[in-house]
């Protein structure tokens, strides 16, 4: 078995849903006692998320290779970086490594192409739901057609994931909203909508609508079981 490398904190409340899948993926294919190897860089998460909400994308990255560096020192053998926003940066940590990078947009791309799902509704941080490292990387790489909410509501998933999310509340209206924009999305022709920020899925849940929903923690602690078995 593979050592999996985590680079987490980000927040600390999605952490705990990679640790628990992966250990709980490796039971389900080894059995017995058998648990991951895994070695796990947690950081706090205020100074990044108060250099992403200034624009400072370097400074997020320099502390990321740092922690990054400290995961493949303590003997790793690939990395997964536990949020899709800080993909942005991935192409600097990717750099500062000699470990592969198991990327999230990848991992949760290759699901939806074996699902035939070529329409997707995206939602996640502004960030994600803006920028081109994420979008992008679905269009160009997978030939995927990326849907997001309107602005409004983009600053609504965005705020409720920093606001309540990443601090462990869980709220019956915020969920309500988020059923309701996820069903907008596949009023606008989405086959299935991508729930592209490692926290979403605490609030969300397939029972919740009939909308087909990728989780891209579940998808990404799949990824990085499979590759750490194969
Ligand atoms: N975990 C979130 C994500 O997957 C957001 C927190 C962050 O900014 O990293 O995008």
């Amino acid at each position: 078995m593979k050592t999996i490398g985590l680079l987490g904190g980000m927040s600390w409340e999605s952490t705990v849903s990679y640790y628990q899948a992966i250990n709980r993926g490796v039971n389900a294919a080894l059995g017995g006692l058998h648990s991951a190897r895994l070695v796990l860089a947690s950081v706090d998460f205020a100074p990044i998320e108060a250099a992403q909400h200034r624009g400072d994308w370097d400074a997020t990255a320099q502390m990321l290779v740092d922690s990054a560096q400290s995961v493949e020192a303590g003997g790793a053998d690939f990395l997964l970086i536990c949020t899709n926003t800080m993909h942005k940066v991935a192409p600097q940590i990717e750099a500062a490594l000699s470990i592969p990078l198991l990327h999230i947009a990848d991992a949760t791309a290759e699901v939806l192409q074996a699902d035939g799902v070529r329409r997707v509704g995206l939602l996640g941080t502004r960030f994600t739901m803006e920028q081109d490292f994420y979008l992008g990387r679905l269009r160009d790489r997978f030939g995927m057609e990326v849907l997001v909410p309107e602005a409004a509501e983009r600053d609504f998933v965005h705020s409720v994931i920093y606001d309540e999310l990443c601090r462990g509340v869980v709220s019956d209206a915020s969920r309500a909203c988020y059923v309701e924009i996820i069903a907008g999305l596949q009023a606008q022709g989405a086959e299935a909508v991508i729930l592209g920020c490692t926290e979403i899925a605490l609030l969300v849940q397939a029972e919740h609508t009939a909308v087909p929903l990728y989780d891209t923690t579940a998808i990404h602690a799949a990824a990085a079981v499979r590759h750490a078995l194969a």
